[in-house]
Order: structure tokens, then sequence, then C-alpha cells
């Protein structure tokens, strides 16, 4: 695929560059896979490339998932109603018959369902390795897809629940994330190997992290310059173990022991953390991902955000994997989020839809390190984009744009979706993946693998 000029005009337009910044009816160019011109009124004439009539439509960023597990989608509503460190175990155990064709298939339906909800950006926090190749074919799904992805690479080596056949010594999966990078690098166009950055991390430190696998990876991340993401005090049960075991009032509190925090770090969930974690956060640039669907699923409690932003926390929205989702639909994460705080603190007024709206664009790309890159739309920024059909019943009349779009818009109102300035989705059709022949290895994928996970 190769991106095109392209103009979108005649559309409602919301950069999500200020809360008052809205163009009633404009245009956006599009050079070279960057954002070239947005404007108000019609586009000059004989501008070339292909024209997409935004009449009817808000062109805004496209959103970003800032946590997920894409392959997961395979394992919507397997295990439910179940407490976390059970339902951990099952997940874990999922890797003593995960294969790469399972991790292919998975993650191009985990991928297709983001695309079609109008996540153009995905943080896919990797933990099952019982071999280097799922991880191989997860990447390679994500770059067929076209969307943006931020791999997070990470890394258990202890742990009760962990089956023997994911754990890995830091030396061994170091050396299998840097093949990774390498391949990658290696066998891609540089405008597809741009669209991938690298992370590694612990995956939920501390019940399968030890004390010296957090210490190198802090040094391993620091030498490849590339950042963290880790479940951060996901439920209770986490901060328990951590009290009892480490002598230390949280997991935050743990992981300052060991460097892991800072502006290069994402920090999935982050429910119960106390109010000096909060400040540390604050203090040291540390990124959060807030992920309210999956915490309600799984029981897991209510995460701070408004005390969080009202320090100074960046954070952003992701859905979690769709085994405690159990779908990929950031737009309902979005009115989630929203309402779940009004509950929290009994307030309607806590938190407003634009600032909301900033946690699934621009936030969530600052916390994914790619603020300068999209999350906006403005000249200079590659072009993220997405069309939203907002003449629908339960969208119309409108009132209030930003309130609509966090509280009456659905993924299914998403029309067109742009990726670097290539046209992944139009008119709903999807562009880049064939959706039949993925629903299709999806669910082969899903037999296979519940097959041999009951006798695993
Ligand atoms: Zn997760």
């Amino acid at each position: 695929m190769e991106a095109q000029a392209t103009t979108i005009s005649g559309c409602t337009i919301l950069p999500m560059t200020g809360s008052g910044d809205v163009i009633e009816s404009g245009y956006v160019n599009v050079r070279n896979g960057a954002i070239t011109a947005v404007e108000a009124g019609e586009p000059p004439a004989g501008g070339g490339g292909t024209l997409i009539d935004g009449r009817g439509k808000v062109l805004m960023p496209g959103l970003v998932n800032a946590h997920t597990h894409l392959y997961q989608v395979l394992l919507r509503a397997v295990w439910e109603d179940m407490p976390f460190l059970a339902w951990l175990k099952r997940i874990y155990g999922v890797a003593e018959a995960l294969n790469p064709e399972h991790a292919l298939a998975g993650t191009l339906l985990g991928c297709l369902e983001n695309l079609k909800g109008g996540v153009t950006t995905v943080c896919e926090h990797n933990f099952l390795n019982p071999g280097p190749e799922c991880a191989v074919a997860a990447v390679e799904a994500i770059s067929r897809s076209g969307l943006r992805g931020v791999f997070a690479r990470t890394i258990m080596d202890t742990g009760e629940i962990v089956p023997d056949c994911t754990k890995e010594t830091p030396e061994m999966a170091f050396t299998r994330i840097e093949e990774l990078m390498a391949r990658q690098r290696g066998g891609h166009p540089s405008s597809e190997s741009d669209r991938l950055t690298f992370r590694t991390g612990p995956n939920t430190p501390p019940i399968n992290a030890s004390p010296d696998l957090l210490r190198e990876i802090r040094r391993f991340a620091d030498h490849h310059s590339i950042g963290i993401s880790a479940h951060v005090a996901e439920s209770v049960s986490v901060v328990d173990v951590t009290r009892r075991e480490h002598d230390r009032e949280g997991v935050v509190a743990h992981l300052k022991d060991f460097g892991i925090q800072g502006e290069d770090a994402i920090f999935a969930h982050s429910v119960h953390l106390s109010p000096e974690e909060i400040a540390h956060l604050a203090e040291t640039g540390t990124c959060v991902s807030h992920n309210p669907v999956s915490n309600m699923m799984l029981g897991d409690g209510i995460a701070p955000v408004v005390e969080m932003l009202a320090a100074g926390v960046r954070v952003g929205l992701g859905t979690d994997g769709a085994a405690s989702n159990h779908s990929q639909d950031l737009f309902e994460t979005i009115k989630t989020a929203s309402l779940l705080q009004k509950v929290k603190h009994q307030d309607a007024g806590v938190i407003d839809p634009y600032s909301v709206l900033r946690m699934a664009t621009i936030d969530g790309a600052h916390v994914l390190g790619l603020g300068s890159v999209c999350g906006t739309v403005e000249p200079g920024k590659r072009a993220d984009l997405i069309l939203v059909d907002i003449q629908k019943p339960h969208f119309q009349p409108v009132n209030d744009l930003f309130s609509q779009l966090a509280h009456c818009a659905k993924s299914t109102d998403v029309d067109t979706v742009m990726v670097d300035g290539m046209l992944l989705m139009r008119d709903r059709q999807c562009i880049s993946l064939d959706e039949d022949e993925t629903l299709l290895s999806a669910r082969a994928a899903r037999e296979d693998l519940m097959a041999r996970v009951s006798t695993a």
C-alpha cells in the first residue's frame, strides 16, 4: 500500500488541539502520509489526488488504544466471573497451547475490530511467549493491518501461576526481542517499519517478575532507547502480594526501587495507588493507561483517574484484551471512562467530555511516546484520521459535539479510517484486511486453540 494525495472536504473538523477548536465546515489535505492543510471552507480547485466527500461527518484524530492484547479476541467470554488471580492463571495457561497460527489469526481479528471502531494506533502488550514465533506472528499481523503499533514485548521469569514454557531468563528474552526488532527493521520498507515501535517490560510485577528481571529490564530499555509497559496495581490481590513479599506499600513503590518509572513507562490499570504513589507518577512523568471496562469486568475496582489528572499524570485509554472486556470498542471505553468517574465521585461534573476525548486521542498518543506523530489533526502530523458519520438517530440533533462524541457515538459510526495517509477503511469497507477471510481464520484458530487448551 502506498500513501496517496488525499483531500477530505465538507466535514466538521475536531482537531483536538483545544476545547474551543472546531471547524464547522472545512477540509484537510494529506500529502506523503502527512497532514499538510487544515482549513475552513472549500479546498482550492485542482489539488489533485483522491477527493473524499466528508459532508455529514466529523473528521477527528484516529483513536489511540493504549493497552490491549490483540489475540485475546479468540478468548472472548471464555473465562469470566472469576477472582483476578484465578482468571490470570487460566490466561497464562493458554501459553501451553498457543502457536504462531493462533497468534496470527487472533491478532489479525483484533486489528480488524480496532480498525473498524476507529482506532488507528494500538499498543499491543504482548506477554505469552512459549517460543519466539508467536511475537513474530503478532508483529506480522499488525504490520499487515496498516495500523500504527506499539509492540510491548514483555517478560515473565517467575510465578507459581506462570507455566514454565513461557518463563524466560532475561538473557533469553532480550535476545528474542533484539531479533524481533532487527527483523522488523530489516524486512520492511522504512514507512512500514516506522509505523511500529517497540517496548519491553515486566508483565504483572511482582507476581511474575523477579527483582533481578526488573533491574535488567531498566538497563535493557535504556540501552535500546525503548519504552516500558507493565500491568500495575490492577487488583488488591497484587498489592497484597507486594506488601507481603516485598515490604512496599504498593506496586508503584516497589517498581521505584528498580527505576521502572518515567516518561517512557506506561503503567496499565493503576487502580490501587496511594496518594504518595500518584504524586510519584506525576513527578516522574510516568504514564497510565486507564482500562475501565476490563477493571469492571474483572471486579478490580475504579482507578483514581480524576486524582491522577489533577496531579498532572498523563492518562490514556485502553480496552485491554478481549478476554476481560470482551470487545475492542474504544468508543464504548470512552463513555464508560466518563460515567465511571461520575459514579465514583457521585459528582456529574467531575470529568468533562473533552478531557475524556483527549485521553482517547492526543493524551493517549503522548502516553505511547507518539505525541509529536499523531493524536491531533494539524499540519505536520502524520495523517491518522477518522470520519465519524453523525447522521444517525442516536446522534441527532447535535447540541454538544464533544459530549455526543463521548456519550452517543458508536464504533459502528466510524465510516473512514486513514493511517499514515493510507486509507484502511472507506464507507465501512476495510481495505487493508479481507474481513471474511479474517473472521474465517479466527474461528478456525479458536476451535483449534480451545481443543488444545482443554487437554493441556
Ligand atoms: Zn492487560
